[in-house]
């Protein structure tokens, strides 16, 4: 069906951060996918777990143990700090997890109408409530009746949060992206997250931090949240996870982990053997090849690059990033730079109308990120000029 406004573009062969289309053209990919394939496209290691684990077994079914997807959670805990995760198959679908968790945590302390916050500007995906919680009124417009429970706030604003908090006492969480991707790349301040958890704590509810882009490396620490130093009660991620094999994760710690019991969720796909392997593998991989430094410190370059050439560029009005994730915001509406950039064979996409977002994948390396960088100010100069 017609969900999306397609490219007339066909790629058919990756290498690293660079992509082939059908005519044998290539492309410097600082997309990733939108945060997917933080490991590049055909690393060989995944390409060579996948078909490992494809000749030996695909799928049982969860009501048997999965070794692979034992290791994974054990694995995934570890670098994240949390306690136990339950698998799915996409970003949105472990958003789903994340909701039923405050929901089944409003109702244990009798709440009336388990209410849980969420942030304008956010993007939380494409199911009822996901699409519900996502703060953009064009992800809702013509699915009402959405679905109940959610109160919204604006994005780094804790106070406002604390105040509704409040005054109401249905709330039972707070659901909200410690960056906002599709929003446009907006880091919060440096104490957000821990004010949230501070009040979270004072009013137990449960802190739900969506992770499904800013995870697995993507800002140069296995989580995002960890650049605060806050653990959440519940966090969900899913993008990098896999290197473009589908898998979602809902994690949670403490009593927001034993809230789930046999029969109160499930899936038939999600944490099935193959997709366990690949995830496994790419955290491996990110550890054994240092991913977060580089990530850090090649996310840092080309914010330096670019800002060298744009920063006080008339239609420029903000670059800002964290390790590989990192925001252009021009002054004007820039979609058009989409297809500039095309021209010159590099992929970047434009969110919230106004905002160039890079995502490089993590292996990117200096070379690569001094290319990034040049076209990058080309395709601005060249929408300028055409203004
Ligand atoms: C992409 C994304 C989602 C949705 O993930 P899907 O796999 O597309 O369902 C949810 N939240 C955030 C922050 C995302 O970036």
């Amino acid at each position: 069906m017609s969900t999306y406004a397609r490219k007339d573009i066909t790629f058919t062969k990756g290498q690293g951060i660079w992509l082939w289309d059908e005519n044998g053209e290539k492309y410097l990919d600082a997309l990733s996918g939108i945060a997917v394939c933080g490991l590049g496209h055909a690393h060989p290691k995944i390409a060579n777990v996948i078909a490992k684990q494809a000749s030996a077994l695909l799928h049982t079914s969860n009501i048997y143990r999965i070794r692979t997807q034992e290791q994974l959670g054990d694995r995934l805990c570890a670098v994240s700090n949390m306690d136990r995760a339950f698998f799915c198959n996409s970003g949105a679908e472990a958003n789903e997890a994340a909701i039923k968790l405050a929901r089944l945590h409003g109702n244990k302390q009798s709440i009336k109408i388990p209410t849980i916050i969420v942030c304008e500007n956010s993007f939380h995906g494409r199911t009822m409530a996901t699409l519900t919680a996502t703060g953009n009124r064009k992800a809702h417009a013509g699915f009402e009746p959405l679905v109940a429970g959610f109160i919204r706030a604006p994005f780094n604003d804790s106070e406002t949060i604390a105040e509704i908090c409040k005054n109401n006492s249905n709330v039972c969480a707070i659901l909200v992206e410690p960056i906002q991707g599709e929003g446009g790349i907006h880091i919060p301040n440096n104490t957000y997250l821990q004010e949230l958890r501070s009040l979270c704590d004072q009013h137990n509810l449960l802190l739900m931090l969506d992770e499904i882009q800013t995870g697995n490396g993507r800002t140069g620490k296995w989580f995002a949240c960890h650049h605060q130093q806050v653990l959440p009660d519940v966090m969900t991620t899913a993008k990098g996870l896999g290197n473009g094999m589908p898998i979602g994760a809902c994690l949670a710690r403490g009593a927001a982990a034993e809230l789930f019991a046999p029969g109160s969720h499930g899936s038939t796909f999600g944490g099935n053997p193959l997709a366990c392997a690949t995830a496994l593998q790419v955290l491996t991989t990110i550890k054994e090849d240092d991913l977060l430094s580089n990530a850090t410190s090649m996310g840092q370059l080309l914010v330096d690059t670019l800002k060298q050439t744009l920063a006080d560029h008339p239609l420029v009005k903000d670059i800002r990033g964290c390790g590989m994730m990192i925001g252009i915001e021009l002054k004007m509406p820039c979609t058009k730079i989409v297809n500039l950039a095309l021209e010159k064979k590099l992929l970047v996409n434009v969110t919230a109308n106004n905002i160039i977002r890079l995502l490089p994948p993590l292996i990117t390396s200096q070379d690569e990120i001094t290319m990034i960088a040049n076209l990058i100010c080309e395709c601005v100069e060249d929408f300028q000029q055409r203004l």
